[in-house]
C-alpha cells in the first residue's frame, strides 16, 4: 500500500486538506481518531486506565475525561510513561490494521506528530500543510475555545515549521484561499495516483 503521510502543526489545516483527499475517493487513516477509538467506552485500554488512575478520569457517560487525564500526567513522569506504554502499541497496531485495510489506490495517513515521533520513515511520501505561526494561532483560536496561551503551549511542544519542512516531499501553503488549496490537492492527487502505480 502506498502511504502518503500528512502532517502540520496545530490549526494548520490538516483536517481541511484530508477532507479534500477523501472527496477524491482516497481512504484516510487519522491518528487522532485511532487514538480516540482505542480508549472508547468499554475498551480494555479504558478499563486499564480507570484501574490505574481511578474513577476521576472517567466521565458520567463512561467515556474518558481527557482533561482530567492530561492533568493527572502533567507533572508525573512515571504515570505519563505508563500511559504511553499502554497506548502507543495499541494505536500503532490499529493504524497498521487500518492502513492495510485501505482499498483506494493510495492511502492518506494523517499524523499530527509525524515528525515529533519520527513516523515519516513509515510513509512513502510526506505532505506538509504549512502556515505561518501567527496564522496558526488565529485559526486554532477561532476554531476551538482555547486561549492563545494554551495554543502557544501546544506550539512550543510541537516540531518547528522548519523541522517539518525538512522532511517534506510536498508542501501545501495553506495561507492561501481554500479554492487554491483545493486545486493543489487535485494536482497532488494525480501525482500520487501515478506514484502509487509503480
Ligand atoms: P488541529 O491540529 O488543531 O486539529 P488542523 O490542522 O486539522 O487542526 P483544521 O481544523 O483543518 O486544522 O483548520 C483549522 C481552522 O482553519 C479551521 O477552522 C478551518 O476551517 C480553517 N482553515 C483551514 N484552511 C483554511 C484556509 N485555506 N483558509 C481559511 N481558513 C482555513
Amino acid at each position: 500500500m502506498f502511504i502518503v503521510g500528512l502532517t502540520g502543526g496545530i490549526g494548520s489545516g490538516k483536517s481541511t486538506v484530508a477532507a479534500e483527499f477523501q472527496r477524491q475517493g482516497i481512504d484516510v487513516v487519522d491518528a487522532d481518531l485511532v487514538a480516540r477509538d482505542v480508549v472508547a467506552p468499554n475498551s480494555q485500554a479504558l478499563q486499564q486506565i480507570q484501574y490505574y488512575f481511578g474513577d476521576s478520569v472517567i466521565l458520567t457517560d463512561g467515556s474518558l475525561d481527557r482533561a482530567a487525564l492530561r492533568a493527572a500526567v502533567f507533572n508525573n513522569e512515571q504515570q505519563r510513561r505508563w500511559l504511553n506504554q499502554l497506548l502507543h502499541p495499541l494505536i500503532s497496531q490499529e493504524m497498521q490494521v487500518q492502513l492495510k485495510a485501505a482499498s483506494s489506490p493510495y492511502v492518506l495517513w494523517v499524523v499530527p506528530l509525524l515528525v515529533e515521533n519520527k513516523l515519516y520513515q513509515q510513509a512513502d511520501r510526506v505532505l506538509v500543510i504549512d502556515l505561518p505561526v501567527e496564522q496558526q494561532k488565529l485559526r486554532a483560536a477561532s476554531r476551538d475555545r482555547q486561549s492563545i496561551a494554551q495554543i502557544e503551549q501546544v506550539l512550543a511542544s510541537q516540531a518547528s515549521r522548519q523541522q517539518r519542512l525538512a522532511v517534506a516531499d510536498d508542501v501545501i501553503d495553506n495561507s492561501r484561499p481554500l479554492s487554491e488549496v483545493k486545486r493543489d490537492v487535485s494536482t497532488l492527487h494525480q501525482h500520487y495516483l501515478q506514484l502509487s502505480q509503480h
